[in-house]
C-alpha cells in the first residue's frame, strides 16, 4: 500500500463505520421502529451524521489528499478510492458542518411528515417542510457550483454524471414522441384486457411466502440480505454481505408485491456481486443511480413481466392461490401483469407509462429549483401534467404529489435517473440477448448464468469503473435511447396484436 494512502485508511475506516450505523438506523426507522421514536431518533441521526461529515471533512484529511494528488505510484484501487473521494470531499468542504446536520435533521423529520400527510391527504402539513428542503438543497448546489453551471444541472450530475438538462429534455421529447401514440393505440384494446383477477383477496401470510421464495429464485442471497416490509419499498445495505430489502403487501392486489420483491431484488443482486475487493470502502456501493435501476428494471420488466420467467414457476402461484386464479391461465396472466394505461401512482405503473410519470417530475424539480414557485401551487402543477400527458388527474394529493418519498428525504435530481435507468436496461438486454440463450435459460428456470452474466460486466465493478464505460464496454456502443424504444414498441405490438 502506498505510504500516504495508507495514512488516510482509518478515516475512511471510521467513516464507512459511521456510514454502516446510519444505514441500518434508517432502515430501522424505515421497518420496524414505533412511530414515536422519530424525535429522539432523528437527534441520533444528526449527531452521527455530522461525526460523519467531520470524519472526512478536516484539515488532516484534506492535507493527505493534496499529498496524494502529486503521488504517481498508486495502485488502480488507491486512485479510484482517491479520485472519488476527492470529489466528495470537494462537494462536502462547500457546506458548512452545522447546515449539514441541520439539514440531516430536517430530511429525518420530514421523512415522518410525509408519511402522516400521505396518510391523512394533507399537503399542507407536508408544504412547509418541502420548501424548506428546496431551499437547502438549492443552497447546497449553489455552494458546490464552481463553473457557472444550472444549478439543477449540479443537481443532476450528483446522480447521473454527465447527463444536463440538454440531454435529458432530448430524451424525454424523444420517449414522448414516441410513446404517447403507442399508448394511444394500446389503450383503444385496453377493453379486451381483464385483469380483474390481480385485485381479488390473497392472503397475505401466502404471498409473504410466495415471494420470499421468489426473491431467492430470481438470485436474491438471503445469507447476505433481509426481506422486510415498509410503506414504499426499498434498497438499503452497509456492504455486499449485508443488503436489505423491503416490499409492501396489500391483500387487494397480488402484483404490486410481487413486483416491487423482483424490483428490489435486482438492486440488492446488483450489491451483493460486488467484488470483495472493494466491501467496506467507498467503492463498495453501485456506480450511479440509473445503473443500480437499470438492474432493479431488468429483473422487474424485462424479465420478470416475460411469459418466459413465468412458464416454470406460474403454476407455484396457482398452487398457492387456486380459487383466485382459477380461470387465469398463463397467457391471460401475462397480459393482466403486462396492461398498460394511463394511471396516477408511479409505483404501480406500467412499463409504458412510467416515464411518463418520471417526466411530470423532471419538470417540475426543474421548475422548483431554476425559478422561484410557491410550495403551495405544487399540487396544481402536478394535477394539470397529469392531464396533459397521462390524461387523467389526482383526486386527491395522497395520489397525486404526495405519493413519493424521495423529496422529503431530500433527494431532488434523483428521479430523471429511473428513466435512464429503463433506457440503459433495454440497450444491456439487447447486448445480452446476442451473447446467452435469455429465452431458454428463463424457460427451464434458470436465473443463474443471467445473474452471472450482469455480473461480469456490470456488478463486480462497484463504484470502481463509471456508469458510461460500463455501458460502452459491455454493449460496444454509448448510451442510445433507440433501443428501449424499439423494446417497448416491440414488446407491446405483440402483446396487444397491433
Ligand atoms: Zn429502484
Amino acid at each position: 500500500m502506498n505510504e500516504v494512502f495508507k495514512k488516510l485508511k482509518p478515516y475512511l475506516d471510521k467513516s464507512m463505520a459511521i456510514g454502516s450505523a446510519l444505514a441500518l438506523i434508517s432502515w430501522d426507522n424505515e421497518t420496524l421502529a414505533p412511530k414515536e421514536a422519530i424525535d429522539n431518533t432523528a437527534k441520533v441521526i444528526g449527531i452521527l451524521s455530522g461525526e460523519s461529515f467531520q470524519t472526512l471533512i478536516n484539515p488532516e484529511v484534506k492535507k493527505i489528499l493534496d499529498e496524494l494528488k502529486g503521488e504517481t505510484d498508486l495502485s488502480d484501487f488507491e486512485k479510484k478510492v482517491f479520485e472519488k473521494l476527492y470529489k466528495e470531499y470537494k462537494k462536502m468542504e462547500s457546506i458548512p458542518t452545522e447546515e449539514y446536520i441541520k439539514f440531516s435533521e430536517l430530511t429525518t423529520k420530514a421523512g415522518s411528515v410525509w408519511q402522516k400527510a400521505k396518510a391523512e391527504n394533507d399537503f399542507n402539513l407536508y408544504a412547509p417542510y418541502l420548501k424548506e428542503i428546496i431551499a437547502y438543497t438549492k443552497k447546497f448546489a449553489a455552494y458546490q457550483n464552481s463553473d457557472g453551471k444550472k444549478l439543477y444541472d449540479v443537481l443532476l450530475d450528483e446522480y447521473e454524471e454527465g447527463f444536463t438538462m440538454d440531454v435529458l429534455d432530448e430524451f424525454f421529447s424523444k420517449l414522448k414522441a414516441e410513446i404517447v401514440p403507442l399508448l394511444a393505440k394500446v389503450d383503444e384494446k385496453n377493453d379486451e384486457i381483464d385483469k380483474s383477477f390481480i385485485f381479488k383477496s390473497y392472503d397475505i401470510e401466502k404471498q409473504r411466502s410466495f415471494n420470499r421464495w421468489l426473491a431467492e429464485y430470481v438470485g436474491f442471497d438471503f445469507g447476505r440480505g433481509v426481506l422486510a416490509e415498509s410503506e414504499h419499498p426499498f434498497t438499503n445495505g452497509s456492504h455486499n454481505h449485508d443488503v436489505r430489502i423491503t416490499t409492501h403487501y396489500y391483500e387487494n392486489n397480488l402484483e404490486s408485491a410481487i413486483f416491487s420483491t423482483i424490483h428490489e431484488a435486482g438492486h440488492a443482486i446488483y450489491e451483493m456481486g460486488i467484488d470483495d475487493k472493494y466491501t467496506q470502502t467507498i467503492l463498495g456501493g453501485g456506480t450511479s443511480c440509473g445503473t443500480h435501476e437499470s438492474q432493479s428494471r431488468f429483473f422487474e420488466n424485462m424479465i420478470g413481466r416475460s411469459e418466459k420467467f413465468w412458464e416454470p414457476i406460474y403454476g407455484k402461484l396457482v398452487e398457492l392461490f387456486p380459487e383466485q386464479l382459477q380461470d387465469v391461465n398463463l397467457e391471460k396472466f401475462i397480459l393482466g401483469i403486462n396492461k398498460a394505461e394511463p394511471s396516477l401512482i408511479r409505483v404501480e405503473s406500467d412499463e409504458l407509462t412510467y416515464c411518463l410519470h418520471i417526466m411530470v417530475r423532471y419538470e417540475i424539480e426543474k421548475l422548483f429549483i431554476e425559478n422561484e414557485v410557491d410550495v403551495y401551487e405544487l399540487p396544481k402543477i402536478w394535477n394539470e401534467k397529469y392531464k396533459e400527458y397521462l390524461g387523467i388527474q389526482p383526486k386527491t394529493d395522497s395520489e397525486g404529489i404526495l405519493q413519493d418519498i424521495h423529496w422529503s428525504m431530500g433527494s431532488v435530481g434523483y428521479f430523471p435517473s429511473y428513466a435512464l435507468g429503463n433506457a440503459f436496461a433495454a440497450q444491456m438486454y439487447h447486448q445480452m440477448k446476442k451473447d446467452i440463450p435469455v429465452d431458454s435459460l428463463l424457460k427451464e428456470g434458470k436465473l443463474e448464468p443471467i445473474v452471472s452474466y450482469l455480473g461480469e460486466h456490470v456488478h463486480k465493478y462497484g463504484a470502481s469503473k463509471e456508469a458510461m464505460n460500463i455501458l460502452k464496454d459491455m454493449t460496444g456502443e454509448s448510451f442510445n435511447v433507440d433501443y428501449y424504444i424499439t423494446y417497448l414498441k416491440d414488446k407491446y405490438t405483440k402483446l396487444y396484436n397491433l
